[in-house]
């Protein structure tokens, strides 16, 4: 199976193709390990320092809305034989996750809570997601979803940061670090009020009505996709679905983190 070994600054990353990447702090206790996964990383011919730095840098946690984003909306999808992959979005999570991004899902499912659907329902149609994906070697690091209806004022329902902070408590991610990608104004102010660096709205799904109650101007034609100043809970970049949305993120990577140190994972070992 093919390797790929990492080095990035004080931390290691290491990626078994197709499964999960597993992270590792670098101090001097682990120096003679550095030196062996060097060896090992040249020996696995990863070995052009563009690549490994700005996949090294590319300490990117994505973190993504599923129906409409990722899948073709389908008003409370229950049926796993109903679900679509949205097209072009297998490959550009792959994408993603070839760049050294963690894939991350927050859903609001409250059909569950409303009784039009039921917990297992959900189960079955994520195995089926999750099925779909790893037939394009996707995973996700995590799924958190909503099972409340709206009435229930709870803090998980997304423009509710609960699920971030899970993931915040669960996995380390960063503010300045991730991303959120979705199709609804609740994802955009999830993102927003998370502190997010980045919140992508995608014109798949709902997306397209979202632009427009925004405000949003056209994408012009040609591009996939189209930078925007943030103003409020608004997005920083329009695109027009998420293969145009990993697009954008690999320039985005490139040109950014190849600056400032992101802060330790505050992890040692392997996790
Ligand atoms: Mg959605
Ligand atoms: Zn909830």
């Amino acid at each position: 199976m093919a390797k790929k070994y990492i080095i990035f600054q004080e931390k290691l990353l290491l990626t078994w193709t197709g499964k999960k990447p597993y992270f590792m702090n670098v101090c001097h206790l682990f120096f003679s390990k550095v030196c062996f996964f060097q060896k090992k990383m040249a020996e696995a011919g990863c070995t052009d320092p563009k690549i490994l730095q700005a996949t090294g840098q590319a300490m990117l946690d994505i973190l993504l809305d599923r129906d409409g984003t990722v899948i073709k909306e389908k008003d409370y999808l229950c049926r796993p034989e109903e679900l679509e992959l949205l097209p072009g979005a297998g490959q550009a999570l792959k994408s993603l996750q070839d760049m050294g991004c963690r894939l991350f899902l927050v859903t609001n499912q409250s059909g569950i809570g409303r009784g039009v659907f039921t917990l297992e329902d959900y189960h079955l149609v994520q195995a089926r997601l999750e099925n779909l994906l790893a037939e394009h070697g996707v995973f996700f690091q995590d799924e958190k979803f909503c099972p409340h209806p709206p009435s229930a004022g709870c803090t998980c329902r997304k423009p509710g940061t609960l699920m971030w902070q899970e993931l915040v408590r669960d996995h380390d991610l960063y503010p300045e670090t991730s991303l959120m990608i979705g199709d609804k104004p609740a994802d955009l102010e999830f993102g927003a009020g998370a502190g997010l660096r980045g919140l992508v709205l995608v014109l798949t799904g709902y997306g397209r009505r979202t632009a427009e109650r925004l405000g949003c101007p056209e994408i012009p034609d040609g591009s996939g996709f189209l930078e925007l100043n943030r103003t409020g809970a608004g997005p920083d970049l329009l695109a027009r679905d998420l293969p145009a949305a990993a697009a954008w993120i690999r320039n985005f990577l490139i040109q950014n983190f190849l600056g400032p140190e992101r802060p330790a994972r505050g992890n040692s070992g392997y996790k």
